[in-house]
């Protein structure tokens, strides 16, 4: 069994550490899966959720991990055109991926990994026509970079019928996102990101567009179709048994988010943000060659990948923060040995965080 570790030294980027209030409010007796008790609760978290995703539009919880919306999303938004999908790193071309399983033609747009995509040059992607859908990721976890959400909705919006597919796991709760004002069509998240909730939910917001969209689209299959789902959602009805144990668990944590406030909580996450890079560069100034991977100007305020000096070893560097007592992610997939990464998001307070990058000042000298 692993030790646990003291409250605030749990970094990894996903599931991230959970408040021992919110752990607790699982252990709450059983409801029913139908009925006045369980409206009831679906009915006040939708209060909380609508503050989180920015929206007076209903919110869309899912017994599944973020994945499952992501197949949602293209299920569902797409309806005999093209997908055009955002690669810059590992989840926007997992996004790509699923596209590609539900059966639909896919023209995958990669740009190098820890870059962001271009709104002009979407513009112009968008102008050949024919296409149904956009997927991107708006946080990248594999690097950390941020694509610049509302330039890339307002330019999607110029070309009518082309549904904007988010996946915005370490954004949402963690960094702006305004699904109203920008016009999202299907923005999607999952609870053990910037939540700060265990693993086993999703959420999501469909515009009307993406519902009519739906109305069209074939080959839907069953568990995430979402007309079935909003139809549910509007009696504060789920088709199926929910996880009503993290239900309880979201109800603490959305009371603990509107204690903060919403605002506030994406100011958080930008302070840990801006101090993490401040930390590289004052110790590259001491002649240790980090640096941050992701480009200037597009770095997620939830999460930082920050590439080693040459010759030293992201899983080396991970097992010497975890005998001091903290835990931090490795670096994903192709960038194993050359990163690591700071999932600086959910509940974490900017002065655990700088005691972490003290102790990994530590380790590299
Ligand atoms: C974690 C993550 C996912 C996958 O979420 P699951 O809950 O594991 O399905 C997708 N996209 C991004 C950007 C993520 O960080």
């Amino acid at each position: 069994m692993p030790i646990d570790l003291p409250p605030g030294h749990f970094f990894l980027p996903g599931p991230t550490e959970v408040h021992p209030d919110v752990l607790a409010a699982q252990t709450r007796p059983m409801i029913g899966h139908r009925g006045r008790d369980i409206q009831e609760l679906l009915a006040h978290l939708q209060v909380g959720l609508k503050q989180v995703f920015s929206t007076e539009q209903p919110v869309i919880i899912s017994t599944s991990s973020a994945t499952g919306l992501m197949e949602a999303a293209v299920r569902n938004g797409v309806a005999g055109g093209r997908v055009l999908s955002l690669v810059n790193g590992s989840f926007s071309s997992r996004f790509s991926e699923i596209s590609l399983a539900c059966g639909h033609d896919t023209e995958v747009w990669a740009v190098d990994w820890g870059q962001f995509h271009d709104p002009a040059e979407l513009d112009e992607r968008l102008g050949e026509g024919g296409f149904d859908a956009v997927t991107i990721s708006h946080s990248e976890t594999s690097t950390g970079a941020l694509q610049d959400l509302e330039a890339i909705a307002s330019v999607t919006r110029r070309h009518e019928g082309v549904m904007l597919l988010i996946d915005s796991v370490t954004g949402v709760a963690g960094t702006e996102v305004r699904t109203d004002d920008w016009d999202l069509d299907f923005v999607l998240t999952g609870s053990q990101k910037a939540l700060a909730l265990p693993p086993g939910l999703a959420f999501a917001v469909a515009s009307s567009a993406m519902l009519s969209r739906s109305s069209q689209a074939t080959n839907k299959g069953y568990y995430f179709d979402l007309l079935p789902i909003m139809k549910s959602l509007e009696a504060h009805q789920t088709p199926s048994t929910p996880a009503i144990s993290l239900l309880f668990a979201l109800q603490t944590q959305l009371d603990r988010i509107l204690a903060e406030g919403v605002e506030q909580r994406w100011a958080r996450h930008t302070a840990m943000r801006d101090a993490t890079i401040e930390w590289v560069e004052a110790t590259r100034a001491e002649g240790i060659e980090v640096d941050v991977y992701a480009a200037e100007g597009h770095r997620s305020p939830t999460v930082t990948c920050i590439s080693l000096p040459e010759g030293v070893s992201g899983p080396d560097v991970v097992a010497e923060m975890r005998k001091r007592g903290w835990v931090i992610g490795g670096g994903y997939s192709r960038l194993k040995e050359t990163t690591i990464r700071i999932g600086h998001m959910g509940d974490h307070q900017p002065e655990k965080l700088a005691e972490l990058l003290q102790a990994l000042g530590e380790v590299l000298r």
